[in-house]
C-alpha cells in the first residue's frame, strides 16, 4: 500500500510559474492589466478564437453570458444534468428554466437525437459540455439547431474540460462561443479563473463591459497605464475580471499545455492497458469522429453488480489505501434542491443516472508517475479481490 495519499488531481507548478507571479507581485501592478491582456491574446493564438475575455472563473463567464443574452423568466436553457452544478444554479438564479437532456451512456455527452425532443418555442440557449477532454459532436448539434431558423437559439460550449481538445482538426474555442475554466484541477490553472472565447464581436464587447461594473473601459488603460477619467456606467455590471497575478500564472501554464496533455495521454494509455483485465471497471468510450482528446479526467465506471459494492464504498476503500478519486459529476437533477424545487426524479434521464451511480475519476495529472499508476491499479485489484 502507498504510504502517502495520492490525490486525483494536482496542478503542475514549476519555478517558471513562481518567477512569473513574483515578477507581477513586485511590478507595482497586480490586478487586471497587461498580463491579462497578453493572456487573452495567447488564448486567441492557441485556440484560434476571434476574441477572448479573461475572467475570475468559468462560472462568472456563464453568469455574464446569461445576462448578455437577456435570459430570464419564461426562457428555457437546455443542459445535460451530467454537468457541474454551477451552470444549472445560474440558470435558476436568472429566473429561467433548466431543461435537462440525457447523455450518451458511453461518452457522457449530449446527443443530437435527445436534444431534438427538448427544443420548444421557449428555448433560448443550449449548453453542450465537452466531457473529460473529449469533444462534443458540435456539427450535429449546430445542424439540429439550424432546423429552427425562426428561433434565436444560442449555443455556448462548456469547455471547462477542453483546453487543448480538438474537434475535426480545429481547437475547441475556435468557432462559436466557448467558456474555459482554469480552476486548479483543469488542464491549465490560474488558481481560479476562466476565459470567455467567441467569434461574435458584439457579444465580446458586451461581456467586456459586464465583467467590470458596466464601464465602457477597463480599469487599466493598456497603453498609458492611467485610468480613463471619463469612464461612464453604460449598464449595471459585475466584477468578474482576472487579476494579472492569475494571468501571469496562466501564461506560463499555457506555454506548457501541449506537454501536459501529452503526458496525460501517456498515463491514460498505461491505465487502459492495465485495467483491461479488470472486469468490474469500465472506461468511457472515445467518440468515433475525428478528435484530439485532452484527457482532462480519466473516468471509469464501476460494475456495481459484479463488484458487490456501490461506487461510494469503492471510493472509500480506495481512499483507505491512500488513493484519491473524484466524481464528475453527480447528476444535477438528483440533487436535493432540484428534486424539491423542480420535482425532478430518478427515471427521467436513464443514461445520466446510470453513470451518476457508477462513475469515478482516477488520479491523473501531468506530474503523476508510471509507478503511481501501478499503485492505483494495485489498490483497485485489492479492493475488488
Ligand atoms: C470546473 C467546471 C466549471 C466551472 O468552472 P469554474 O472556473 O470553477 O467556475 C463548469 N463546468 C464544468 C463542466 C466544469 O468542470
Amino acid at each position: 500500500m502507498r504510504s502517502e495519499f495520492l490525490p486525483f488531481s494536482r496542478p503542475s507548478i514549476s519555478q517558471k510559474e513562481i518567477d512569473a507571479v513574483i515578477e507581477v507581485l513586485t511590478s507595482g501592478w497586480i490586478t487586471t492589466g497587461k498580463k491579462s491582456a497578453q493572456f487573452e491574446q495567447k488564448i486567441c493564438d492557441y485556440t484560434g478564437c476571434t476574441g477572448a475575455v479573461a475572467l475570475c472563473s468559468a462560472t462568472g463567464g456563464m453568469h455574464l453570458l446569461l445576462k448578455a443574452l437577456d435570459i430570464g423568466p419564461g426562457d428555457e436553457v437546455i443542459t445535460p444534468s451530467m454537468t457541474w452544478v454551477s451552470t444549472v444554479n445560474l440558470i435558476v438564479l436568472a429566473g429561467a428554466t433548466p431543461v435537462f437532456v440525457d447523455i450518451d451512456r458511453e461518452t457522457l455527452m449530449m446527443k443530437a437525437e435527445s436534444l431534438e425532443g427538448k427544443i420548444t418555442p421557449r428555448t433560448r440557449l443550449i449548453i453542450p459540455v465537452h466531457f473529460a477532454g473529449a469533444a462534443v459532436d458540435m456539427d450535429i448539434i449546430r445542424q439540429t439547431v439550424s432546423g429552427y431558423p425562426d428561433q434565436d437559439i444560442f449555443i455556448a460550449e462548456d469547455a471547462a474540460h477542453a483546453m487543448g481538445t480538438e474537434y475535426k482538426g480545429e481547437p475547441v474555442g475556435c468557432k462559436g462561443t466557448s467558456i474555459f475554466s482554469f480552476h486548479p484541477i483543469k488542464n491549465i490553472t490560474t488558481g481560479e479563473g476562466g476565459m470567455f472565447c467567441s467569434d461574435d464581436d458584439k457579444l465580446l464587447n458586451r461581456m467586456r463591459r459586464l465583467k467590470f461594473h458596466g464601464l465602457g473601459v477597463d480599469a487599466y488603460d493598456r497603453h498609458t497605464q492611467s485610468r480613463a477619467p471619463q469612464a461612464q456606467v453604460l449598464e449595471p455590471g459585475y466584477k468578474y475580471n482576472m487579476t494579472d497575478l492569475a494571468a501571469a500564472l496562466g501564461l506560463v501554464q499555457l506555454s506548457r499545455i501541449d506537454a501536459f496533455n501529452r503526458k496525460r495521454a501517456e498515463l491514460v494509455s498505461l491505465y487502459l492497458e492495465k485495467i483491461s483485465g479488470i472486469h468490474e471497471i469500465l472506461p468511457l468510450a472515445v467518440p468515433s469522429y475525428e478528435m484530439k482528446h485532452s484527457w482532462h479526467l480519466f473516468i471509469v465506471r464501476l460494475d456495481i453488480e459484479k463488484a458487490g459494492m456501490d461506487r461510494d464504498e469503492f471510493m472509500q476503500k480506495l481512499k483507505d489505501r491512500n488513493i484519491g478519486t473524484g466524481i464528475h459529476f453527480r447528476a444535477v437533477h438528483l440533487q436535493k434542491y432540484y428534486t424539491e424545487a423542480m420535482q425532478t426524479r430518478r427515471g427521467m434521464l436513464p443514461h445520466t443516472e446510470w453513470n451518476s451511480d457508477r462513475i469515478l475519476s482516477l488520479p491523473l495529472f501531468p506530474d503523476m508517475t508510471e509507478k503511481e499508476v501501478d499503485s492505483v491499479i494495485e489498490a483497485i485489484k485489492e479492493v475488488l479481490s
